[in-house]
C-alpha cells in the first residue's frame, strides 16, 4: 500500500515534468519559426539562376507569382507540361495545345487536333467520292452526289 502511493507520486512527478518539457519544446520552436520567417533567404532555384533574395515568409509568394525558374503550367489549360516560368513565352509558340486557325472554316483548333479536324472540317475541299473530278467543300459533297454527280447511278422507274 505504501509502495503503491509512492510509485503514484513518482508517476505524477514524471508526468508533470514531461508536460513542462513539452511546453518548453513548443516555445523555442515558435521562436525559431518566427526567427526564420523574418530571416533573409535566397530562392530555392538560386542554382538555376533565380537571383531573388528576401524574407523566408515571402518565398512562397515569390514562387507562386514571379519566380522565373518555378515550374508552372498555365499556358493552355489542356497542356499538362510543367514549364519554367521564364520559358512560357517560347513554349507558347510550340505547345501542342496552341490555337491554330483552320484555313478553311476559320475555327480555332488546338494544334494537336488540327489533322483530325481537317478530316471532317465541313469547308475543307475534297474530290467527289465518285471520281467525277469535282473538287468542292466537304459540306456540299452529299448533296452533289445525291443531285448532280454524273457518276451517281439513279434508279429508273421506267426500266
Ligand atoms: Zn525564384
Ligand atoms: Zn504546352
Ligand atoms: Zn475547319
Ligand atoms: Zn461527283
Amino acid at each position: 500500500m505504501y509502495r503503491k502511493i509512492f510509485f503514484n507520486k513518482i508517476e505524477k512527478f514524471n508526468m508533470s515534468r514531461r508536460k513542462r518539457n513539452n511546453n518548453e519544446q513548443l516555445n523555442p520552436m515558435h521562436f525559431i519559426q518566427k526567427m526564420l520567417s523574418t530571416k533573409e533567404t535566397y530562392c530555392k532555384y538560386k542554382n538555376e539562376g533565380c537571383n531573388w533574395k528576401g524574407l523566408l515568409k515571402d518565398l512562397n509568394y515569390h514562387l507562386d507569382n514571379n519566380c522565373p525558374k518555378e515550374k508552372v503550367n498555365f499556358v493552355y489549360k489542356e497542356c499538362k507540361e510543367k514549364i519554367n516560368r521564364d520559358y512560357l513565352d517560347k513554349h507558347k509558340l510550340i505547345c501542342n495545345y496552341r490555337k491554330i486557325l483552320c484555313e478553311d472554316c476559320k475555327m480555332e483548333i488546338c494544334f494537336i487536333y488540327l489533322n483530325e479536324h481537317r478530316k471532317k472540317c465541313p469547308k475543307f475541299k475534297i474530290f467527289c467520292y465518285q471520281n467525277c473530278d469535282l473538287y468542292l467543300e466537304r459540306r456540299y459533297i452529299e448533296q452533289h452526289i445525291k443531285e448532280d454527280c454524273p457518276n451517281t447511278i439513279f434508279n429508273c422507274d421506267f426500266m
